[in-house]
């Protein structure tokens, strides 16, 4: 048995099962093969089986060699482009704590030149300059966090600082 696909002249295609192509040739002068579907006795072999199957390999290896890879490919062309872009957070985070800390202790410094050390007197100083009890200048010293929230509290103008021991010391 040979399955053959077939084509009449209004292009509709159907198989035709011959017991070989000699004898579909042989029916088909005979006006024995017509279409199924309009009677059209102009009947041609469309396309071979051997054909047929080389162009369902080509579909399959066209379906596999541009249809994925060019998925995959824009999947990943973004992703070589998005680490570029990400350890830029990254470096700001590993960088900017030791710009914050260069500034922070630059900051530190300007103000422990530039101030008057008053020890634990901070509080009672701070308050006197406040009222005008005291010259005003700027001074640095010890205040609890109790104290610190009282002269805020009363509208002084004090900013906890954390100084380093590395400060206390040698400008005290
Ligand atoms: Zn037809």
């Amino acid at each position: 048995m040979k399955v053959l696909d077939l084509q009449c002249g209004q292009h509709h295609v159907f198989e035709g099962w011959f017991g070989s192509e000699d004898d579909f040739q042989s029916q088909r002068t005979r006006g024995l093969v017509s279409c199924p579907m309009c009677g059209d006795a102009q009947v041609t072999k469309k396309l071979s089986a051997p054909r047929l199957n080389l162009s369902t390999v080509r579909g399959e290896r066209e379906a596999h060699g541009t249809a994925p890879s060019p998925a995959v490919e824009s999947a990943s062309a973004p992703m070589p482009t998005t680490p570029p872009a990400l350890p830029t957070p990254q470096d700001v985070a590993s960088i900017e704590p030791a710009q914050l800390q260069a500034a922070f202790l630059t900051m530190v410094r300007h103000m422990v030149r530039n101030t008057q050390d008053v020890g634990h007197k901070f509080p009672e100083e701070a308050r006197k300059m406040h009222y005008g009890e005291a010259e005003q200048r700027n001074i640095r010293g010890h205040a609890t966090p109790e104290e610190t929230e009282a002269l805020i509290e009363e509208g002084i103008a004090v900013m906890p600082l954390p100084l380093p021991d590395v400060f206390k010391e040698p400008w005290q």
